[in-house]
């Protein structure tokens, strides 16, 4: 049986040990294991008070009262040193997460126009500098549009060359089909422009989207049009070979001589095929040229008298020129791009490098 004296002074020696260990506590961890260690319901100080009922009546209440300062005391080294070691951990937390606001930051690599995009933009930018208002029509036409207003009736043999897609639908609905040019803008803008009680001057370009059965290094099944047309009393083919020479020298950045060969379009008369002196050799003679030195680009004349009636305007009073160019002809031209399918794989380093040659980046 342990007396008072004994008991006492081993809540002493608990007082002792427990303050060094408290003190040389590293860590929030280690002082809670501490706490437990002396506080705990199976702690140092629970183990000595289990013996107070062998003591007598009047030493109970004396040792209960050594044993409440003991455990004040205990408690109060456990919040101090919680206050130290919190500060130290909230420093060292602060230290690892430093960050050097001077490095170098990783760049992003930003998005960029699709070059055939960029091209049609370009293009359209040149026209409506020139005076030209943009328009634009569905993707999916009907053959009136596409091709009985443009001169090519049902047998016409230009139909066949067209390459079409046509739409599936009952036989009874009217045949519709994925324009095979943007020339049926023209119709559709030419009768919405008289609709609304205008006369000519007119002068629009219309880019997009054009479809045809066809796919190879140089054709593609969908590809990009610029249409653009003019009608007013008395225009002429000398104004057209003014818009082309303009138009053409502009989007290559320098002057760039052209010459008109005699063609056929069922919807222009005449109608001629537009050269350029070739951009990539100046003219010499090179691969693309066929050593000629002459590149053809896109086909042009006189809106067809048929044409003009067809929307409403009377060709003895009024007179217009058409044209429609190939945008990837025209971007792979300027840039050098050798097969016309790098613009439909969407390889990020190929249009990245565009990007950077424009400028973009
Ligand atoms: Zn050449």
């Amino acid at each position: 049986m342990a007396s008072i004296i004994e008991m006492r002074s081993e809540l002493d020696d608990l007082l002792r040990q427990a303050e060094s260990e408290l003190t040389a506590a590293a860590s929030l961890d280690a002082l809670t294991q501490c706490k437990v260690a002396y506080l705990g319901k199976k702690g140092a100080l629970t183990k000595v008070l289990r013996g107070m009922g062998s003591l007598s009546a009047v030493e109970r209440p004396q040792l209960g009262a050594h044993a409440n300062f003991v455990k004040s005391q205990l408690q109060e080294w456990l919040d101090a040193r919680e206050v130290v070691l919190a500060k130290l951990a909230s420093t060292a937390r602060i230290e690892a997460e430093r960050i050097d606001v001077t490095l170098p930051g990783t760049q992003a690599r930003g998005g960029a126009m699709h070059p055939v995009t960029h091209g049609m933009a370009e293009m359209a930018q040149i026209f409506t500098h020139l005076g030209f208002s943009i328009a634009e029509g569905p993707e999916i036409e009907d053959e009136a549009h596409n091709f009985d207003a443009l001169n090519i009736p049902p047998e016409h043999p230009a139909r066949a060359m067209h390459d079409t897609f046509f739409v599936r639908e009952p036989a009874s609905a009217t045949p519709h089909l994925l324009r095979t040019h943007t020339s049926p803008v023209q119709i559709r803008t030419m009768k919405r422009f008289l609709a609304e009680g205008n006369q000519p001057p007119l002068a629009v370009v219309a880019p997009g989207r054009v479809y045809r059965c066809d796919h190879d290094m140089t054709h593609s099944p969908m590809f990009h049009q610029v249409e653009v047309f003019r009608v007013d009393r008395k225009v002429s083919m000398a104004e057209l070979k003014g818009v082309l020479h303009c138009f053409l020298s502009t989007y290559f950045g320098h002057a760039v001589p052209i010459r008109l060969r005699p063609s056929y379009f069922p919807f222009t008369e005449p109608s001629a095929e537009v050269d350029i002196g070739c951009v990539l050799c100046s003219g010499k003679g090179c691969r693309v040229c066929k050593q000629t030195g002459w590149l053809e680009v896109l086909g042009s004349g006189m809106i067809h008298p048929n044409v003009l009636r067809s929307v409403g305007i009377d060709p003895e009073e009024y007179s217009g020129f058409a044209f429609g160019l190939g945008v990837e002809r025209l971007v792979m031209l300027k840039y050098g791009i050798p097969d016309l399918r790098l613009f439909f794989d969407n390889d990020v380093r190929f249009l990245h490098k565009l990007a950077q040659g424009r400028g973009d980046q």
